[in-house]
């Protein structure tokens, strides 16, 4: 399995972090990825990745929510250190828009995720995005780069099934699963089945936030992947294994930088 979405540089995990790799490789987790979301992140997730090559895979990028009025200021030292840094970056993020709490820097999240999306079409790299009460404004910056776009991820979808399939009319375009889908009330299951084929799903934890059943509530961590594999082979109505193997194929295509282990 690959957990592509997982905060494993932040303080939650400063006590054991040695612990959860260990948990993490014995579940079956075979790579990491794990994204930046401001300028101090974005030196955390690399020292973390410096620690565990070949496992853990760095992103760099400006999360909606740590957008402030500075940003163009952020995102030219962000650039800097993808120029710079020594490690291969998988992916620009995370980044996208997030109109849940506030929309007191609505212009300026507009204006840095499309800044991030350029970054994308000039680098090749795929997009890690983040969207939350935005998905119009969101596809209308995309649309603009249809075309151009190497790929990427829309991590923790939770929506619809129109929404589904508005995000996958994006080719080279997964949609990021995680614990979500296995909460009592969540009508992914149904959505996932009526509109989105395995080929376009990655797996994901987004820990240690997202807990999925039955760690619900606690601390999430990247073995707990696991339990996101076993209840997307059964709403699909296929094993483990070929989850597993689907999922890391759909990384290996989106991500080219992750090493191809199997
Ligand atoms: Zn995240």
């Amino acid at each position: 399995m690959i957990d592509t979405h997982c905060h494993l540089d932040g303080e939650e995990f400063a006590e054991d972090l040695e612990a959860v790799i260990a948990r993490a490789r014995e579940a079956g987790v075979e790579a990491i990825g794990v994204p930046g979301i401001d300028l101090k992140s974005c030196e955390t997730v690399i020292a973390l990745c410096e620690k565990y090559p070949g496992f853990c895979f760095p992103m760099l990028g400006l999360h909606p929510e740590e957008v402030r009025n500075d940003w163009r200021e952020v995102l030219q030292i962000i650039k800097f250190k993808f120029q710079s840094s020594k490690f291969k970056v998988l992916a620009i993020g995370e980044v996208g828009l997030d109109f849940y709490w506030s929309r007191e820097f609505e212009n300026a999240q507009l204006q840095a995720f499309e800044e991030q999306v350029r970054w994308s079409v000039e680098t090749r790299l795929p997009l890690m995005i983040h969207c939350r009460k935005a998905q119009n404004e969101m596809l209308h910056i995309l649309k603009r780069y249809k075309e151009e776009l190497p790929g990427g991820v829309f991590h923790c979808f939770t929506g619809n099934t129109i929404e589904a399939q508005e995000l996958l009319q994006f080719d080279h375009f997964v949609l990021g699963i995680g614990g979500v889908l296995t909460f009592k009330k969540s009508k992914l299951p149904e959505t996932l089945l009526e509109a989105v084929p395995l080929e376009r799903i990655v797996l994901e934890t987004d820990a240690p936030y997202m807990a999925p059943v039955p760690m619900r509530g606690q601390r999430n961590e990247p073995a707990f992947v696991a339990h996101v594999r076993r209840k997307l082979a059964e709403v699909y109505g296929v094993s483990e294994e070929t989850v597993d193997r689907v999922t890391t194929a759909n990384v290996q295509r989106i991500f080219p930088s992750i090493v191809n282990k199997s």
